[in-house]
């Protein structure tokens, strides 16, 4: 299976923002983006001329490096949001909020997306009770995440409760740390996606 192999915080100094993608690090004096918030390179802190396509890629790469998402999966999405009714912009960032390693990573079972999408392909979660390895399955309201019995001693897993206390649950979703459950309560709307992106930026690429 295609991944990342880019080292993860050089993603977020080439976007110029914080894309958290390593977990507790992303909040100590340790995150590079932090230390040296320029693009990474020799050229990096030069000044340049950027083109409105430029501004539209980057809009994209940011997105799809926050959730993991390869290019042909993303574009994926956007198609899949174009059909839908409404923003087509919303409609992405719903499609990629409601991807089930997103979910679990919300919940606070896991660090970072990263970590989410690692521990659902290995099994961990159930889905309306059945074991599920699918990172990109889209939740439905309704549905309820659960660590089984026999998962629950796993370090990261354990912790949950405490994350959830640190880094609250959006919303639209319900955790309950102790049963190690969460529930989809409701579908994201664009006030719960907290990531600073532009939308309609991505839109506007892809319909070029
Ligand atoms: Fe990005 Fe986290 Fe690395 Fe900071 S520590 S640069 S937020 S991945």
């Amino acid at each position: 299976m295609a991944k990342y192999t880019e080292a993860k915080c050089r993603m977020c100094r080439r976007e110029g923002c914080k894309l958290f993608l390593k977990g507790d690090r992303c909040f100590t004096e340790k995150c590079a983006y932090d230390r040296r918030p320029y693009a990474p390179g020799q050229h990096g802190r030069a000044r340049k001329k950027v083109s409105e396509y430029a501004v539209q890629l980057r809009e994209k790469q940011k997105a799809r490096r926050a959730y993991g998402v390869l290019e042909k999966q993303f574009h994926g999405y956007f198609e899949k949001a174009e059909m839908q009714k409404g923003v087509t912009g919303t409609n992405l960032l719903v499609i990629l909020e409601r991807r089930l390693d997103n979910v679990v990573y919300r919940l606070g079972f896991a660090n970072s997306r990263n970590q989410a999408r690692q521990l659902v392909r290995h099994g961990i979660f159930t889905l309306n009770g059945r074991k599920v390895n699918i990172p990109s399955l889209q939740v439905k309201v309704g549905d309820t995440i659960e660590v089984p019995e026999k998962n629950r001693k796993i370090p990261v897993v354990a912790g949950a409760q405490e994350v959830i206390a640190r880094r609250g649950c959006p919303a639209w979703l319900e955790a309950d740390g102790a049963a190690f459950k969460g529930t989809v309560k409701a579908y994201p709307q664009r006030d719960d996606i907290q990531f600073q992106v532009k939308e309609q930026l991505i839109v506007e690429l892809y319909s070029k």
